[in-house]
């Protein structure tokens, strides 16, 4: 039987906060109970604000299991897909279970250094670069497969919904959100007769995992970024990143939002 509690996760923002004070006052009118916070026996997470607060609410509450929607009160959202303005009608289709449910396909990133193997998910992407903005140096392997010696400033691998931001900007290519893939995009190759390094991004079937193994002398000197989060690691040796098992539930309203927003933001 449903809780009945909705989880309301909104940023700081006037316009946001505005947004949750209505939301709230229409979610009471059908029976529902607003929490303002995380419940973890909530129904439904409502994250208000831009792509960052989403992306946001899912990691600080450890990749939970029940369903998000997005109210997007900031830039255009592709994660957020509601607007302010349809607060009444989003709670009835809510109610009348009009709406369908995608699973957001995340990575899930194993980290090894000397002593130790860290685990990390990310919703957008993962990149290994070099800290301090040097090159960076490293072996590729797909599945144990040697693919390539890369040269430059990083590798981004990204999942098709993260195919449209850091990736998209780094020259990889759009993918449709519910492709079983992930994708791996250098970030400014070096290509010259002394070093040789693909060029373009690979898609990669999502059950195969990419492997980054970095050169020796970038072991305590590199930077891992997950969805924007900086990350350090001494002893650092290989970085594993393949599309996990678990998902996230995002509700959907309607089914042409994603070429919409292609076109409004791109375009
Ligand atoms: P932020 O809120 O400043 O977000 C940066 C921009 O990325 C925003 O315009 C946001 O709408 C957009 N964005 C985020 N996820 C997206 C997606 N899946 N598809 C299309 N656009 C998306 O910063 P943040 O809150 O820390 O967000 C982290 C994300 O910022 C990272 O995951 C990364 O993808 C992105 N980023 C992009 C660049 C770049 O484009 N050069 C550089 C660094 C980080």
């Amino acid at each position: 039987m449903s809780s009945k509690i909705v989880n309301i996760l909104s940023n700081a923002n006037f316009e946001s906060k505005k947004t949750a004070s209505a939301l709230q006052d229409e979610l009471k009118k059908h029976g529902y109970k607003p929490f303002n916070g995380f419940n973890k026996n909530a129904e439904l997470c409502v994250c208000i604000g831009g792509d960052g607060s989403f992306i946001k609410a899912v990691h600080r509450n450890n990749f939970p299991e029940m369903p998000f929607v997005g109210i997007n009160t900031g830039h255009l959202g592709f994660y957020q897909e509601i607007k302010p303005n349809e607060i009444v009608k989003f709670v009835t289709d809510y109610k009348n279970n009009n709406y369908e449910v995608q699973d957001i396909k995340i990575l899930r990133t194993d980290i090894y250094t000397k002593n130790k193997v860290y685990k990390l998910n990310a919703i957008n992407e993962v990149v290994l670069k070099a800290a301090h903005s040097k090159t960076i140096h490293m072996n590729v392997f797909i599945d144990r497969n040697h693919v390539e010696k890369f040269s430059g400033d990083g590798i981004l691998v990204s999942t098709p919904s993260g195919s449209t931001a850091y990736n998209f900007s780094t020259g990889g290519s759009i993918v449709y959100p519910t492709l079983h893939v992930l994708q791996m995009t250098p970030i400014s190759p070096v290509s010259s007769s002394a070093y040789r390094s693909i060029r373009s991004s690979l898609i990669v079937p999502g059950g195969h995992t990419i492997s980054l193994v970095i050169e020796k002398r970038y072991k305590d000197s590199n930077l891992l970024l997950v969805d924007g989060n900086e990350y350090f690691f001494n002893n650092l040796h290989r970085v594993n990143t393949r599309l996990s098992n678990k998902t996230i539930k995002k509700l959907i309203f309607s089914n042409n939002s994603y070429w919409d927003n292609i076109k409004d933001k791109f375009l």
